[in-house]
């Protein structure tokens, strides 16, 4: 078992960055109804419309099971997955043949007209 954390954005964080870093923000921000920010101006406002509800942490995207808007993610067990393996040299020759005796049986097919 492993434990995931899902990203949220820390509001006073954002409130913290100057216009420029805002305004270069504002193309992949977007309101709870979809729409674009029209200025930094009104981005700034909304977060601080959120930080007057006691909202300090923001989900990106949905908010997960147990999402805090204080602390954001309280984090998620889930299976590890599986380790890479990569084929060993045996399986690799194994293939090699396999595929030289499709070809050769493939050449050995009469042609159709
Ligand atoms: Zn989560």
């Amino acid at each position: 078992m492993s434990k995931i954390l899902h990203c949220h954005i820390s509001v006073r964080g954002f409130l913290g960055a100057s216009d420029s870093e805002l305004g270069r923000m504002l193309s992949s921000v977007m309101k709870p109804g979809g729409e674009r920010f029209a200025s930094v101006h009104e981005f700034r406002h909304a977060l601080m419309d959120e930080l007057a509800k006691g909202r300090e942490a923001l989900p990106v995207g949905e908010p997960c099971d147990g999402f805090d808007f204080k602390t954001g993610c309280p984090g998620h067990q889930v299976e590890r997955p599986a380790p890479l393996s990569l084929p060993s040299a045996q399986d690799l020759d194994a293939v090699a043949a396999e595929d030289t005796a499709r070809q050769r049986t493939a050449g050995t097919e009469a042609p159709a007209v």
